[in-house]
């Protein structure tokens, strides 16, 4: 069964939320809920007639987690995350000030904590739509930056670590670029260098791009 993954561009850091579906399953997963996500991606959801299994979160950054609460109160799906960004993603109120100094017009509805329902730690594994996902955490950009790895597919979702011909910031409270350099070389490039890495921003790339081209992340 192929796995279809479609990018959709929501919010207004212009965060890409990834809809996966498989042919002949009744089932879809979503990696990441950037805020429009709830709208926007579950009328696309229901008028398919599919049912959201689970939501992955790449890591708990408001851009990548705005809609979540409103995504699992709605469809019951189960949500994934790694726990060094625990709270950011189920106790947002807390970090609330820090965003809203960024971005000063958005409301209350904006900033909902959403309970966690699996921990995810490196080397896990999540079935998802028939297939086996691989966790792979990958700190720096955040304390809890996990990526997604589906071997069968030659691809991975790999959130804010690595973008075409960039890396993620480290300069947010919790960054830390020794970490994230350590990441990118010990659990990205020792993906096979034809794995499609689907970046929280931007286009598209593949291991074997970054590792020849990439300007910050060498491989060692
Ligand atoms: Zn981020
Ligand atoms: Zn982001």
């Amino acid at each position: 069964m192929s796995l279809r993954v479609e990018s959709v561009c929501l919010g207004p850091f212009e965060t890409n939320a990834y809809l996966l579906t498989a042919e002949g399953s009744p089932d879809c997963a979503l990696v990441d809920a950037p805020k429009g996500a709830a709208g926007h991606l579950l009328d696309e959801i229901r008028s398919r007639g599919l049912r959201l299994a689970q939501l992955l979160l790449t890591h708990g950054h408001w851009d990548h987690m705005c809609d979540a609460a409103a995504i699992r109160e709605a469809t019951g799906c189960q949500v994934l995350a790694h726990r060094d960004d625990q709270l950011m993603i189920e106790e947002i109120e807390r970090v609330r000030a820090r965003y809203q100094a960024m971005i000063p017009w958005l409301s209350d509805a904006d900033f909902r904590g959403c309970k966690v329902d699996r921990w995810l730690a490196d080397g896990d594994s999540v079935e998802v739509l028939g297939r086996r996902l691989e966790a792979r955490h990958v700190p720096g950009h955040c304390p809890g930056s996990l990526l997604f790895h589906s071997p069968a597919d030659r691809l991975a979702f790999v959130g804010d670590a690595i973008f075409q011909g960039s890396v993620g910031r480290t300069d947010l409270p919790g960054g830390d670029w020794g970490a994230l350099l350590g990441s990118i070389r010990s659990r990205i490039y020792t993906l096979p260098p034809d794995t499609h890495l689907l970046p929280g921003h931007g286009e598209p790339t593949s291991v074997g791009e970054e590792m020849r081209s990439n300007p910050y992340a060498k491989p060692a």
